[in-house]
């Protein structure tokens, strides 16, 4: 079968909730994949930043094979041996004192939020009814639907309500709003350090900052939902590190696995984790030993090769590489690490057509918000990959 029978079957039996560039993957490897008909091309979006290890890494492959044959499932209805070491491991490297593991980026965050809702009423002491969450304004924090009831992207809620209550929005990277916004009844804020999805977006400089002490001086917990942003992406571990700043709660997903399967989790310390009992939450999947097996790797594989570094000290690079192409599409260039924004001017008729020349060329990016193209490709690249994908990127953006 050829790239155009795979791409008629999906339409015929698939629904159609995305608008994928028509290429069709049969493999990858590191920041490479290739498709159906042979072609090879540079992978610039990295899953959305879920291979920031790169794909198939050998070692996280090999450690997913071992234990696909050892157990898989146990359900938390008994306890594995791999848990208990992934909370371990994560805790020691983030100075948190507990985990919760889950599987989906959205249900850490559903998670994240029923904690804070707990916290919120059982110890800050506020009344069931009157709790209120703060979020913000072009936020992305997944497609629940109480997620999307605080999204402000019609196209995210529309034919979705009813909504859930209990969620306000304020501008994002306005520090007045949020003060503005706080109340006695403000449970807590809920904010991407970088807004990925938003096109990303990076805060004016002591944003973070200035919100997060804000929240310490009312009592409302700051909740960072670092699933994009956050291991190794923005060139620190989590991108709030920028800030020296310490969450109450931090979400993660995405990378937590380099890509190899579903693993989320929500880390925070006892008095916030702490409010739930047995029953209170679950997931029949969630803190698997293959998932948890596989997200030890990924962190190691992440630590070990200093991935982090690299996505800092790459990231600069390429992004002051990009500034020097002289093209008149270009308003602005963004980032942190190799989380890199690009936006063009509205004339220049959105990002999608660049998306696809740069396909031609055997580079894969998405545009994000019509007029973002995004360079996120996974950490392991190399200066040389980034040379190469640069000659390309500015042939692509000086076209008429
Ligand atoms: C991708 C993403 C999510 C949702 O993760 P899923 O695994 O797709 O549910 C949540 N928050 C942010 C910031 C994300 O980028």
């Amino acid at each position: 079968m050829k790239t155009q029978d795979y791409i008629a079957l999906e339409e015929k039996f698939g629904a159609h909730n995305y608008h994928p560039l028509d290429v069709v993957v049969d493999k990858a490897e590191g920041v490479w994949m290739w498709d159906v008909d042979g072609k090879k091309y540079l992978d610039c979006l990295a899953a959305y930043s879920a291979v920031n290890q790169g794909h198939c890494h050998p070692r996280i492959i090999a450690k997913l094979k071992e234990q696909a044959e050892k157990v898989t499932l146990t359900s938390r209805a008994f306890r594995n041996n791999q848990l208990p070491l992934l909370c371990q491991e994560m805790c020691e490297l983030t100075g948190y004192q507990m985990l919760l593991p889950m599987n989906s980026g959205a249900e850490a965050v559903e998670t994240a939020l029923k904690a804070a809702r707990k916290w919120g009423h059982k110890v800050k002491g506020i009344a069931e009814d009157k709790g209120e969450i703060l979020t913000c304004t072009n936020n992305f924090s997944g497609r629940t639907i109480s997620i999307v009831s605080f999204s402000t992207e019609e196209q995210y809620k529309d034919g979705f309500g009813p909504f859930t209550p209990g969620f306000r929005n304020v501008e994002y990277g306005d520090i007045k709003a949020l003060e503005a916004a706080i109340t006695p009844e403000t449970i807590a804020f809920l904010v991407e350090p970088i807004q990925g999805e938003a096109g990303i977006i990076v805060p004016p400089a002591g944003y973070l900052k200035a919100a997060y002490d804000l929240c310490k001086k009312n009592n409302v917990l700051f909740i960072a939902d670092e699933i994009q942003s956050g291991l190794g992406r923005s060139g620190k571990l989590f991108a709030f590190e920028y800030d020296n700043i310490r969450p109450d709660v931090v979400i993660i997903g995405k990378a937590l696995s380099g890509g190899c399967y579903p693993v989320s989790a929500v880390l925070s310390d006892k008095e916030v984790l702490g409010v739930f009992n047995p029953g209170d939450h679950g997931s029949t999947f969630g803190g698997n030993p293959l998932g948890a097996a596989i997200a030890r790797e990924s962190i190691k594989v992440l630590i070990e090769e200093n991935l982090v570094q690299k996505s800092h000290d790459l990231g600069q690079y390429f992004r002051d590489e990009l500034s020097k192409i002289p093209s008149k599409h270009v308003k602005e260039i963004r980032g942190k690490g190799l989380f890199i924004g690009v936006e063009l001017h509205p004339e220049a008729g959105g990002a999608r057509r660049f998306c696809e020349a740069l396909m031609q060329r055997g580079i894969l990016c998405k545009e994000t918000h019509t007029h973002v193209i995004r360079f996120a490709p996974p950490l392991v690249i190399k200066k040389e990959e980034i040379d190469w994908a640069l000659t390309h990127i500015s042939e692509v953006l000086q076209l008429a």
